[in-house]
């Protein structure tokens, strides 16, 4: 069986198991520190539900480790109650100077199917008069990085910079292919790329590349060698800004299906220690590592005793874009015989038990 159909059919299982929520209980919205093109800032996150991913929803069953699609309604929302949910959500908070709104549909924003163009532009426009926000990202596959598009939003919100953030995954279009069925390739993300370029000349616009570490049937050792190669490859084709996503186990997923079989582990903490410290010595453009899920039975994992901190130190580092300080403790050594060994073993679980 290929992957595709395989994974159009844990998908299809698992929307027939989806609870039906509304569009008011599956939006949500909190705040938090961030790093913005200015510095250290903070940042709003508003998650608005729509008809869902149209990757996920399409015959290939979408991306392998993801099921944001359980996120959302499954039907029509309409746009009165899209730009309501976001009013109501931007008013919880009072926005402080230095201000980044990331707007996450659980698919992509530019996708006038996901979110019509009516609902988008009125977002933005109330975006425009929130004068602390100095940025608005979105997600966007990159079929749906048109100019007309990316001007027709650059245009409502003139002064603020907007950020358009794909998810490559990763530099290889045989590992997006076959691990991770994203459904398309480096040429098209670097046409919009390219595109997202072309436009800095009349607008604050500005792109981002989303990494992901360790897609399914990759081992420890090419997981880390895979996404400091994505990384380097992103800034050389010109994104502005780099934002890696250590894998978390999602329900309903072929990553999920792997893994309950004892096929797939997420990444250790020290893989990701270990991206950070090589990518941002050779990088220049900022790197952001995503630490959701670390420690977590579903998450990146080292032991009980550094999980916390090390999560910690990531953090911080992600704030001031510093290379960790060098850390040790005993479950090292497991990680360091895990990625000697894995293209020995052709594993992609771990040899030795993480406590
Ligand atoms: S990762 Fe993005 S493109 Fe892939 S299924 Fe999830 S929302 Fe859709
Ligand atoms: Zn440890």
């Amino acid at each position: 069986m290929d992957i595709q159909t395989l994974n159009k059919s844990i998908r299809e299982k698992s929307l027939k198991k989806l609870e039906n929520k509304t569009a008011q209980e599956l939006s949500a919205s909190w705040s938090g520190e961030d790093l913005l093109y200015s510095g250290k800032g903070n940042a709003i996150f508003i998650i608005l539900p729509t008809p869902g991913c149209a990757h996920a929803l399409s015959k290939s069953g979408g991306c392998t480790m993801c099921s944001y699609i359980a996120d959302s309604p499954l039907e029509a929302v309409s746009s009165h109650e899209l730009v309501s949910l976001f009013k109501n959500n931007l008013n919880k908070f009072d926005i402080k100077p230095k201000t980044v709104a990331k707007i996450f549909v659980s698919g992509s924003f530019l996708n006038e199917d996901e979110i019509p163009k009516d609902a988008r532009d009125e977002i933005l426009n109330l975006l425009n008069k929130e004068e602390n926000v100095e940025e608005v990202v979105v997600e966007s596959r990159p079929e749906y990085v048109t100019e007309g598009t990316v001007r027709a939003c650059c245009s409502l919100i003139p002064d603020k910079i907007f950020e358009v953030s794909m998810g490559l995954e990763s530099s290889s279009d045989y590992i997006k292919e076959y691990r991770i069925n994203k459904g398309f390739t480096n040429q098209d993300f670097q046409r919009a790329v390219d595109l997202v370029k072309d436009l800095k000349t009349d607008f604050k616009v500005t792109s981002k590349a989303y990494l992901f570490i360790k897609p399914i049937l990759t081992s420890e050792k090419n997981a880390i060698e895979d996404a400091v190669a994505s990384a380097r490859y992103a800034e050389k084709v010109g994104v502005d800004r780099i934002s890696f996503c250590p894998a978390t186990i999602h329900k309903g997923t072929l990553m999920e299906v792997l893994w309950r079989r004892g096929s797939y582990q997420p990444p250790w903490i020290w893989s990701v220690l270990e991206i950070i410290r090589r990518v941002r010595s050779s990088v220049k453009i900022p790197v952001i590592m995503d630490t959701a899920g670390f420690g977590t039975r579903r998450g990146p994992y080292n032991c009980k005793k550094c999980n916390k901190k090390l999560k910690h130190m990531i953090i911080q580092s992600n704030l001031d874009q510093s290379i960790p300080e060098e850390f040790d403790c005993e479950c090292k050594v497991n990680w360091e015989a895990d990625v000697e060994y894995s293209d020995l073993t052709r594993s992609n679980v771990n040899l030795t038990d993480r406590i």
